[in-house]
């Protein structure tokens, strides 16, 4: 008898573990690990998934499995071992690990169907799996188990004749076309059609069409071939001669694309020298993690494209990620245009089935690259020569929910399995990732220079102090007003940026741009309209809001934050004669929006285009001239430790979008605080100098990479209650750790209530804690009950981007 080990579809911690079942004898031969199953669970019927088989258990009176649900495994055994990582790493339930590795739609309700991949293969197969399928290139899964034809089937999957396909019952994620097929046998119709008068002249064609296709042809075809009218077809249908049915199509997210073909271009030396040392360890097959480090334009992209060529060469593949926002429909022709249908293409605007397409593609190894956002980190390959991951710094690369992971180090991890490199590529290297390689454990490749003659663009500071003091109450200086006239006379395009995070809560003066900062944690206070406090979000320190500068005496002190409709309308105002794109939130919600703003713009057929984050990356226009930032001071007030990184990385990102080609470009960065390190430093391209000033106080202050830190949230409806609980884990946490242990709180988060519970925090800075992880096990542990109940939750990031 053979059992298998079933991680059940629950997540808590009592279902934590694999539960042992009997594998009923005809599936003993089929089932593996890494495939879904069905088993009951007390009363209630579970999905799960199959992570061993063994021929003994110490569990006695097992029940058997209900129902396979997959023919072929959909985790492949690294995967396997993955989800184990994850779990240790990030204190996540093994279900939400091996979920995360699989698309949404195989979570979502589908039908699972059998199909003849082509028609060639049919005399193929054998007589019991051919005469299922007679005159038909799809069946019902239900069919196969109905004929017991498991194992008939899944070996000629294994020898690519079949394949299994989740029709997925969600409209949303369905795309479906209208086709028309014949209802009666060929003979019957071409008596119908002579029975037809002789006015029936559309009627006829379609008929003729179809019995000249013999198959069901998509509506918008047989209207075109036939010029027949919607009317027409109906008739038929009425007359019961057609039927119309919905066919799920192949959706294919790039299908009314073109790519031209572009080549390998001549590298430069630097170039050279980077894809050099990439490309000596996928031959050698080993494993080394690379920073590539190269200024915007400086052709990260192209070393990237180059040392993707040299691992297909091997017959290897390779993951690139790349940050959500910059997966623009740029970015990804550029992919598509060198690799053409080698690639699959992986991003949070495709429908839950397209990327269930993509998906299959790669795990039928029918591409053997994929560039995608944060998950395609997943993707099922089994010969990886590289991963890559661009713009390595963006936060977007850890995921906000279990498991809380971050992708570099998943990269790492499979990396290291497959003896392949990791390549990170950053003009502002993380400062986590710039001290490694300082050190030597990760290898520092250089780009020094841009591609382009004109070299970085020229970057202005505009002191918004001055501005005021000299009458101008407007959110645009005199300078931005100046340029962005200029540029709407020469007919050249200008991009203006807003971030709009952190709106409203830090407090500064508008005279002497003094911001008030916590004592003891150097990060801004918050304001807090209720009570008219300022509250530091790490350690509780509270103070009462003040209404004179403590710095200057000003009267001028506010708190802070502007919204881009609010810019639009008062450059409207100021520019009437200015074409002008708003992308945010509101304006792109719309599947497409994004891209079609984008692509408006790029044609010329707007002056400037007003944005937030979304347009601060990856973007590459060759009339851009003139990048404005509104007010560079938003994020450095942030009550998190790496604004000020933040800040700098995105400065320099947004002053990248200039002046990439011919034109030379310019950036007029709008700040309260000129004199701040991160602002001045990005206005010179001094990555090296930042590094070095945030290093110093990082290590003053006690954060990454001197110290790693834990963040534990706690939230429930009642305050007394989330402040009760967040203090004892505190104390708990006090007594388990070493005297190292720097343990703060519990403190209100920075969100302090958010649907309708209250949260609190508790943060942990440490070096070395051999408890760390038993501790914080037993604190999941400890409150699991409670946190059932759904009054208590309690949420662990071992590695936290999300100081709120
Ligand atoms: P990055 O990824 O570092 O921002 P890109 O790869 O986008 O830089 O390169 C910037 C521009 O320079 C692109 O238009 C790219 O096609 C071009 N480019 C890159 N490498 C070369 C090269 N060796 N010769 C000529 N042009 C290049
Ligand atoms: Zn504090
Ligand atoms: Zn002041």
């Amino acid at each position: 008898m053979k059992i298998a080990s079933v991680i059940v579809d629950v997540p808590s911690r009592q279902t934590d573990r694999p539960f042992d079942y009997i594998i009923p004898e005809q599936w003993e031969d089929i089932l593996k690990p890494g495939m879904r199953v069905t088993v009951p669970f007390g009363p209630r019927r579970l999905q799960g998934f199959v992570v061993g088989i063994k021929s003994h258990s110490e569990v006695e009176r097992l029940k058997p499995i209900e129902a396979v649900l997959d023919v072929t495994p959909v985790l492949n055994e690294e995967l396997l071992e993955l989800g184990k990582y994850l779990t240790e790493t990030t204190l996540c339930f093994a279900i939400s690990a091996y979920q995360a590795m699989l698309p949404a739609a195989m979570k979502a309700k589908y039908e699972k169907e059998i199909h003849l991949i082509r028609e060639e293969y049919r005399p193929l197969l054998p007589q019991e799996i051919q005469a299922l399928f007679a005159g038909r290139s799809a069946i019902a899964w239900k069919e196969v188990e109905q004929a017991k034809l498991w194992r008939a089937v899944q070996k000629a999957i294994q020898q690519g004749y079949l394949e299994v396909v989740y029709q997925i019952k969600e409209k949303a994620g369905k795309k479906v076309v209208k086709h028309i097929q014949l209802a009666m046998p060929p003979q019957q119709i071409r008596q119908a059609i002579e029975a037809m008068p002789a006015r029936a002249v559309k009627q006829k064609q379609v008929l003729t069409f179809l019995l000249s296709k013999n198959e069901a042809v998509p509506m918008p075809e047989l209207v075109e071939q036939t010029s027949a009218s919607y009317a027409s077809v109906k008739s038929l249908v009425e007359k019961g001669l057609i039927v119309e049915k919905e066919i799920e199509v192949y959706r294919d997210p790039y299908e009314h694309r073109t790519f031209a073909k572009t080549k390998p271009l001549p590298l430069t030396v630097e170039q050279e020298k980077a894809l050099s040392a990439i490309v000596k360890r996928v031959r050698a097959n080993e494993h080394r993690v690379f920073l590539l480090y190269g200024v915007t334009g400086s052709g990260k992209t192209e070393v990237y494209m180059q040392a993707m060529e040299e691992v297909l060469r091997q017959g290897k593949e390779a993951i690139v990620l790349v940050p959500e926002i910059s997966l623009t429909p740029q970015m990804v022709e550029r992919f598509k245009g060198r690799f053409g249908s080698q690639v699959a293409v992986l991003h949070s605007g495709l429908s839950v089935g397209e990327k269930y397409d993509e998906w299959r593609k790669i795990h039928r190894k029918e591409v053997r690259l994929v560039v995608g956002a944060r998950s395609a980190i997943f993707a099922p390959f089994e010969n990886l020569g590289m991963i890559i991951i661009d713009e390595e710094h963006e936060a977007s690369y850890k995921q906000e929910e279990n498991p809380r992971y971050h992708a570099r180090d998943v990269a790492i991890y499979r990396a290291r399995l497959h003896g392949c490199p990791v390549v990170l590529g950053s003009a502002t290297p993380s400062l986590e990732t710039f001290a490694r390689a300082k050190k030597g454990v990760y290898e520092l490749l250089t780009l020094p220079k841009r591609i382009s003659d004109n070299g970085m663009p020229d970057v202005h500071i505009v002191d918004m102090r001055e501005e005021l003091r000299s009458g101008n109450r407007s959110m645009f200086s005199r300078m931005l007003f100046e340029k962005l006239k200029e540029r709407l006379h020469k007919g050249e395009q200008s991009v203006l940026f807003l971030n709009r995070r952190g709106y409203s809560t830090f407090v500064m003066c508008r005279d002497c741009g003094h911001v008030i900062r916590c004592p003891h944690c150097d990060i801004s206070l918050t304001y807090h309209r209720a009570g008219q406090q300022l509250k530091c979000h790490y350690c509780g320190h509270e103070e009462p809001i003040m209404y004179r500068c403590p710095s200057c005496g000003s009267e001028h002190i506010r708190f802070f934050g502007t919204g881009t409709q609010k810019v639009e309308e008062e450059l409207t105002k100021l520019l009437p004669e200015a074409r002008v794109i708003r992308m945010d939130v509101d304006t792109t919600s719309r599947k497409g929006a994004h891209e079609q703003l984008l692509s408006k713009f790029g044609e010329g057929k707007a002056d400037i285009l007003l944005g937030t984050q979304m347009i601060a990356k990856g973007l590459d226009f060759p009339n851009v001239t003139l990048v404005g930032v509104l007010a560079a001071d938003t994020m450095l007030h942030l009550p998190d430790f790496r604004a000020s990184e933040k800040t700098f990385q995105l400065l320099t990102q947004v002053s990248g979008r200039a002046g990439r080609h011919e034109l030379p470009g310019e950036v007029v960065i709008q700040s309260y605080t000129p004199e701040h390190y991160s602002i001045a430093l990005a206005a010179k391209h001094d990555y090296d100098a930042f590094y070095q000033r945030e290093m110093m106080l990082r290590k003053m202050y006690g954060y990454p990479p001197f110290y790693y830190l834990t963040l534990i949230t706690v939230s429930h409806q009642e305050i007394t209650k989330a402040a009760a609980v967040t203090e004892k884990i505190a104390a708990y946490l006090r007594a388990q750790l070493s005297k190292e242990a720097i343990i703060l709180g519990p403190v209100a988060s920075p969100i302090a209530r958010l649907h309708d519970r209250y949260r609190y925090q508790c943060m942990i800075k440490y070096k070395r804690e051999a408890n760390m992880t038993s501790a914080l096990k037993t604190i999941i542990d400890r409150y699991q009950h409670d946190a059932a109940q759904g009054d208590l939750s309690i949420t662990i990031d071992t590695n936290p981007y999300m100081m709120m």
